[in-house]
């Protein structure tokens, strides 16, 4: 008998008759002996229309109201499924966010859980009921309402998990998965049977959406174990956990966005300060940052110059650009340049901390697509290549073949010699 979390999604919950389902799908774990928490998502496109509705006033709604609104679309879910439940035979008792309650900070439209009072959901679990819980809401020290981020029931799932001290965390989806890069784009991509939650976050990170990526911070820094699996559809999913040596592929997926811009300033001072003057006007307008570079200076007339290139999200570029023309014309700098439609494609594999030659080997791929790479950047799982964007679906496939994703991980042979091995 285990505790388990379960958390369906939008699609999941779109009509009654999809929600009588997944109640039939909770009595069968119920049958067999495991308990249940089922968390859920507004029905699939509520939360759209809820904000639309507030768009509909023209004028910028009090964050506050406007949190009011959009947790709405969870609590006409966990009442319908606590219905459904009921006609199962299964009773079960629906909780909204303060409910329960789950604290969280004051910062509107994207709070942080602070604390979860698990007594109410014991009690309902004690009595044999099913807690429907209402995911993505939670309520501050001061009784306001807050809602925790689009696609965050995920992490209200995660965070139960974590307080109930659950044996897993479900998250129910329409994909079966977390494949090793996009199947619209590779459709020899293979779903993957586990990931690390390390690995997770770079690809959540990367445009992968299947998760939030708040909800895989909380199950690593927990050590919650997630599994990501289709609603409707037989079969195991993703599991995702801490790392496990045990046979671990060099690399477990290919990531990648396409919305990067690049941003580059020529021939500036090479002194101290720079990279902070050219940079901190961006930071303090909001404006994220992502890949950076600067070059060894080369020597002109003595003077030390270099060159400094980063991305920013393609919605910022024009605003960036500007500050970045600024800053630059302060520091004397020769040139700005930009372009707006580069991508990123990312390799992501913890088995790359303990294998050489997985640059090269990405370099090499690359070079036979005559594919350019204007910047390049590591982490110790990961490598991130800026390139154009009309060769990113060629260079996903040329990699995705180089690494051959599309074949289970083998065991990987130990690259310490024999004798580097204790007995
Ligand atoms: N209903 C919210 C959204 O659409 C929260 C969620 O689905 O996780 O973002
Ligand atoms: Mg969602």
């Amino acid at each position: 008998m285990a505790l388990i979390v379960q958390k369906y999604g939008g699609s999941s919950v779109s009509t009654t008759d999809k929600i009588r389902r997944i109640a039939d799908k909770v009595k069968a774990f119920r049958d067999q002996g495991d308990d249940v928490v089922v968390v859920v998502s507004a029905m699939g496109g509520e939360t759209d229309r809820l904000q639309e509705l507030a768009d509909g006033l023209g004028a910028e709604p009090a964050p506050r109201e406007m949190d009011v609104l959009l947790s709405t679309g969870e609590q006409v879910t966990i009442a319908i499924l606590a219905m459904a439940m009921d006609q199962t035979g299964v009773p079960a008792q629906s909780f909204t966010g303060w409910q329960i309650p789950i604290v969280s900070d004051d910062v509107h439209s994207k709070a942080r859980i602070e604390r979860i009072e698990s007594e109410n959901l014991r009690q309902a679990l004690d009595a044999q009921r099913v807690p429907v819980v209402a995911g993505f809401q939670g309520i501050t020290e001061g009784n306001a309402i807050t809602t925790l981020g689009r696609g965050g029931s995920d992490t209200t799932a995660v965070a139960l998990a974590a307080a109930l001290d659950a044996d897993e965390c479900q998250i129910y989806t329409d994909v079966d998965g977390v494949y090793t890069t996009d199947p619209r784009i590779v459709s020899k991509a293979r779903r993957l049977d586990k990931v690390t939650f390390e690995e997770m976050l770079e690809m959540a990170s990367l445009g992968s959406r299947v998760l939030q990526i708040r909800a895989v911070e909380f199950a690593g820094k927990y050590n919650v174990p997630l599994r990501v699996c289709s609603t409707f559809d037989e079969g195991p999913g993703t599991l995702i956990t801490l790392e496990d040596n045990v046979e671990e592929p060099i690399i477990s997926g290919i990531a990648f966005t396409k919305d990067e811009a690049q941003l580059t300033v020529l021939g500036v001072p090479d002194q101290p300060g720079v990279a902070y003057a050219l940079l901190g006007p961006i930071g303090e307008n909001n404006i994220e940052v992502d890949m950076i570079l600067q070059n060894v200076s080369e020597l002109t007339d003595g003077a030390p110059l270099t060159d400094f290139t980063f991305t920013v999200h393609t919605g910022d570029f024009e605003a960036a650009k500007a500050l970045l023309e600024k800053s630059a014309a302060d520091l004397g700098a020769r040139q700005v340049s930009g372009e707006s439609g580069v991508a990123k494609v990312s390799l992501v594999g913890v088995g790359m901390r303990s294998h050489a030659n997985v640059a090269a080997r990405m370099f090499k791929a690359l070079a036979n697509e005559n594919i350019n790479l204007r910047m390049i950047s590591t982490t110790e799982i990961k490598i991130s290549i800026v390139i154009e964007t009309k060769y990113l679906e060629l260079a996903v496939r040329a990699l995705h073949d180089e690494f051959e994703l599309d074949q289970p991980p083998q065991k990987v042979e130990s690259e310490l010699t024999p004798t580097d091995e204790q007995s």
